[in-house]
């Protein structure tokens, strides 16, 4: 069996847009995806059960090695990067096409998502690489399981929890409730080093370098600006008065 994990490599701490370039500002330092982190987890466990090669695949610039770096020393056994200059600025759709590719060329089992990327917080990547690899898909995961050459999914939903079957190959995108990720251990950090770690260009996925980065999008940013002004907002800092002052606002606008 083999299970393909799609982790992202994104900023740390506050958002910053680039003016110029109108892409988030990626300059700084970065870290695993916090949400993917449970992806790899899941893989990890369903390794334990079973004879299993776990593979974490990435698009990104080439520190997001140090993303590929942690899931290796959590326990993933090797790593893929796609890092090409010509896949800068990809939007979903140019990301989708190049994540299927490099999916497509692994020819795993199961693909695991987080359930989104905290930097861009789509939540929807794992859906356009499913219908282009045209594999059933279920998102927000809270349980999955392996079983007859296919897999049981408790799905979280606003009301409940849907219980889905579908058969193998399939896209499964996990729900940050579903484990609570470990800690890469001091071994398993020194262990990740000696693992294999591929760094893929475009024309090693039989992408055409059109097809991705900005040629390849089908979103252009346009213009960007601050949020509006909330009109009459008041600020109450916090003191001894502060419980007072807010009653009186919300009385003085008959909202009590
Ligand atoms: C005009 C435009 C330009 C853009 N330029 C860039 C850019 O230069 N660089 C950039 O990173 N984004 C760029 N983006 C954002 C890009 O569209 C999203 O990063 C991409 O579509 C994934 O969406 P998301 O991050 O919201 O992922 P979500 O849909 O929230 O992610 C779901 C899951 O997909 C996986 N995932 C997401 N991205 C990757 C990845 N790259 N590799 C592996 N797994 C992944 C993770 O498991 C994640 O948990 C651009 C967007 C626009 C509109």
């Amino acid at each position: 069996m083999k299970i393909a994990v799609c982790v992202k490599h994104v900023p740390e701490g506050q958002s910053k847009i680039d003016a110029g370039s109108k892409r988030l500002d990626r300059s700084g330092e970065g870290a695993l995806n916090h949400f993917d982190a449970n992806a790899v987890e899941e893989a990890l466990r369903l390794k334990g059960e079973s004879d299993t090669e776990v593979v974490v695949v990435s698009m990104g610039p080439e520190r997001a090695a140090d993303s590929l770096r942690k899931a290796l020393a959590m326990g993933a056994d090797r790593a893929v990067l796609v890092s090409d200059a010509a896949a800068a600025g990809s939007d979903l759709v140019a990301t989708s096409r190049v994540l299927a590719a490099a999916l497509e060329r692994e020819g795993a089992d199961l693909v695991l998502f987080g359930q989104q990327a905290s930097d861009a917080d789509g939540a929807v990547l794992w859906a356009a690489v499913a219908e282009r690899l045209k594999r059933p898909v279920v998102s927000q995961a809270a349980e999955l399981t392996l079983q007859d050459g296919g897999l049981r999914v408790k799905r979280q939903t606003e009301f409940g929890y849907d219980v889905i079957e579908a058969p193998l190959p399939a896209v499964v995108a996990v729900s940050d409730a579903i484990n609570e990720p470990r800690y890469p251990s001091l071994k398993g950090i020194m262990g990740a080093k000696k693992k294999q770690q591929d760094v893929l260009s475009l024309g090693d996925l039989g992408v055409d370098s059109g097809a991705a980065g900005e040629a390849g999008s089908r979103t252009t940013v346009l213009s960007l600006g601050s949020p509006p002004s909330r009109g009459d907002a008041k600020k109450i800092e916090g003191g001894a008065e502060t419980a007072e002052q807010i009653v009186e606002f919300l009385t003085e606008r008959r909202l009590v």
